[in-house]
C-alpha cells in the first residue's frame, strides 16, 4: 500500500482509488493547478477532500447550488469531520458571524459564489492560509456552457485577491470549448489537464420513437411498472411534471411524485428526502432535480422530451447507476418535440420593451453593485435568470437597448443549436453513445462486449426490468450485509 492509499483507506475506508483519482490527487499534493473531468459520480469529492487532510490551510470549494454544498457538509460530518462549514444564504447572520471569525479552526469551506462578492468575506479569508481553491462543477464559468452562472466568472479576480492559491477546477460535462474558458477566466494558462471519459458504460442508452403525447404516457406507465426502480422521468415543464405524476400514480402501481423549482423548498426537500429514502418509486420532474441528489442506486432515467444540450443529457442521464451496476436511460420521441423545446428556450428571450423597462429599473436604482441590482429588477417582477442574465451583461458594458438585444439574440441563437445538435445526434441510425461521445471530443468503438450499448446496436431491456423474487433478494442480502457488520468484515466507508 502506497502512503496515499493508506491516508484513502484512514480517511474514508476505502480500498482503492477510482479511476483517476490517484493522478489528480498527486498533481494537487503537488500544489500544480488542475483541470479535472471525471464522470458523473466518479468521485470527484474525495479529490480534494483526501489533499485537504495532507496540506496545511484551508480547503475553499466553490459550488454553484445550495442543495450540493449542504448533501457534501453532511457527508464530511456523517465521516466524523467537524471543520466544514457552507456560507450560504441559509445562513442566519449569527452563524455567518460565528463562522467567519472562527475560521482558522475549519478546514473545509463550501461558498456559493454570491458570497464572493463581500469584501468582509475576502478578508476573513485573507487572515488564514488557503491550500486550494476548488470550482466544482467548474463549467458554470463557461458563458457557452449549458449552465451558465455569472458569478462564477468573478472567480479569477477572486483567487488573485487571495494571493493565487492552487486551483482545482472539477467536471463532469464539458467540452474543449468550455475547458478553454474554465482555463481563461481563472486564469489557469499552465494548469495540468486530467481528462477523463465522460462515459458511464454501465448506463444503457434507448431512444423509442412515439407516435404522440397520449403514446409516451403510456409508455412510461408501461416502463414505470416494468423496470427495475428506483427512476427519474425528466419532463420538459413543471406542468408536465405534475400532470405526468397524477397519470402515474393513476396507472401503475409504483409511488410517484413530482418536482420542480416551483414549489416551495420545504415541499421539495420532503420529496427528495422520500426519494432518497425509498419512500417513492419514480420521481417526475424538471432539470431543477438531480444535482446534490446522493443516490446510488437510481435505475432508470427517462426523458419525456429532447434534452435542452448534450451536456444537460449527460449531466441527467448520468444520476442513474451511481453504484456501477446495469441502469438504464430512455429517451421517448415524437413529432413537435422539437418545437416544443424552441418554444421554452424562446420563452427566455425578453422583447423591446422589456429591455427597456429593465433598463430603466437598473439607471433609476443608481448603483453598480450587482446584487443590489438584481433584487431590484426581481422584486420590479422580472425572472431570476433573466435578471441576473440582465444585470450580468449590463455591468460588462451592454448598457443600451441594441447591444443587450444583439448579445441576447446571440445566446439564443446558440441555445437553439445546441438543442439541434442534441436532437440530431440522438436520432441517429448508428451508434449513439459515439456520437454523444464525439461531442466530448472523444473516440468510441463499440466492441460489443461490454454489455449493451445502445438502441441504434440492438437492446434488450428484459434484464432491466423487476425480478419477481428482488424483495427476498434484498432482505437476503440485508441479512447478509448485518453479519458482515457485527463480525466487522467490511469498514465502515464500504457499508456507507
Ligand atoms: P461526483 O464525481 O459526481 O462529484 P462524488 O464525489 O459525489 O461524485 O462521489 C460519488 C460516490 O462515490 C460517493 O458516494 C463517494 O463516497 C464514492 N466514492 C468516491 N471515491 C471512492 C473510492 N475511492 N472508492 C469507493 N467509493 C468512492
Ligand atoms: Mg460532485
Amino acid at each position: 500500500m502506497t502512503e496515499l492509499q493508506k491516508a484513502l483507506y484512514r480517511h474514508f475506508g476505502f480500498r482503492s482509488f477510482k479511476k483517476g483519482q490517484e493522478e489528480i490527487i498527486n498533481s494537487v499534493l503537488q500544489k500544480q493547478d488542475t483541470i479535472a473531468m471525471l464522470p458523473t459520480g466518479g468521485g470527484k469529492s474525495l479529490c480534494y477532500q483526501l489533499p485537504g487532510y495532507m496540506l496545511e490551510g484551508l480547503v475553499l470549494i466553490i459550488s454553484p447550488l445550495l442543495s450540493l454544498m449542504e448533501d457534501q457538509v453532511q457527508q464530511l460530518k456523517a465521516g466524523g469531520e467537524k471543520r466544514v462549514a457552507a456560507l450560504n444564504s441559509m445562513l442566519s447572520p449569527n452563524e455567518r458571524h460565528f463562522i467567519l471569525s472562527n475560521i482558522s479552526r475549519y478546514k473545509f469551506l463550501y461558498m456559493s459564489p454570491e458570497a464572493l462578492s463581500s469584501p468582509y468575506v475576502l478578508n476573513r479569508l485573507k487572515s488564514v492560509p488557503v491550500s486550494l481553491f476548488v470550482i466544482d462543477e467548474a463549467h458554470c464559468i463557461s458563458e457557452w456552457g449549458h449552465d451558465f452562472r455569472p458569478d462564477y466568472s468573478k472567480l479569477g479576480p477572486f483567487r488573485k485577491a487571495l494571493g493565487q492559491p492552487p486551483v482545482l477546477a472539477l467536471t463532469a460535462t464539458a467540452t474543449k470549448e468550455t475547458l478553454l474558458d474554465v482555463a481563461d477566466v481563472l486564469g489557469l494558462e499552465h494548469a495540468v489537464r486530467h481528462l477523463y471519459s465522460v462515459n458511464r458504460p454501465n448506463i444503457l442508452l434507448a431512444v423509442e420513437n412515439c407516435a404522440d403525447t397520449a403514446e409516451k404516457i403510456n409508455r412510461i406507465a408501461e416502463l414505470a411498472e416494468k423496470l427495475e426502480g428506483p427512476g427519474i422521468v425528466y419532463c420538459p415543464t413543471r406542468k408536465w411534471a405534475e400532470e405526468l405524476a397524477a397519470e402515474l400514480n393513476e396507472k401503475t402501481g409504483k409511488r410517484t411524485d413530482y418536482y420542480h423549482g416551483g414549489m416551495d423548498s420545504g415541499d421539495r426537500i420532503l420529496i427528495q428526502q422520500q426519494f432518497i429514502h425509498n419512500q417513492l418509486d419514480c420521481i417526475c420532474c424538471t432539470n431543477a432535480f438531480g444535482m446534490g441528489v446522493n443516490k446510488a442506486d437510481i435505475r432508470f432515467v427517462i426523458h419525456f422530451s429532447l434534452p435542452q444540450t448534450a451536456e444537460a443529457f449527460m449531466q441527467e442521464i448520468g444520476r442513474a447507476g451511481r453504484d456501477g451496476k446495469p441502469s438504464v436511460s430512455i429517451l421517448l420521441r415524437a413529432p413537435g418535440d422539437i418545437e416544443l423545446q424552441q418554444q421554452i428556450i424562446q420563452m427566455e428571450s425578453l422583447s423591446d420593451y422589456d429591455l427597456e423597462a429593465i433598463l430603466s429599473i437598473i439607471k433609476k436604482a443608481g448603483t453598480r453593485e450587482e446584487r443590489q441590482l438584481r433584487d431590484v429588477l426581481i422584486n420590479g417582477g422580472v425572472q431570476e435568470t433573466q435578471a441576473r442574465t440582465a444585470v450580468h451583461l449590463y455591468l460588462q458594458g451592454k448598457t443600451s437597448k441594441e447591444l443587450l438585444q444583439e448579445e441576447l439574440t446571440r445566446r439564443l441563437e446558440n441555445k437553439l443549436h445546441k438543442m439541434h445538435r442534441v436532437s440530431a445526434l440522438l436520432g441517429r441510425k448508428e451508434c449513439i453513445r459515439e456520437a454523444l461521445l464525439a461531442y466530448f471530443d472523444e473516440s468510441y468503438e463499440p466492441d460489443g462486449q461490454s454489455g449493451q450499448c445502445c438502441s441504434s446496436c440492438g437492446i434488450d431491456l428484459s434484464p432491466y426490468e423487476q425480478k419477481g423474487e428482488r424483495k427476498n433478494m434484498e432482505r437476503f442480502e440485508n441479512w447478509k450485509l448485518e453479519l458482515d457488520r457485527i463480525f466487522g468484515l467490511r469498514s465502515a466507508g464500504e457499508l456507507s
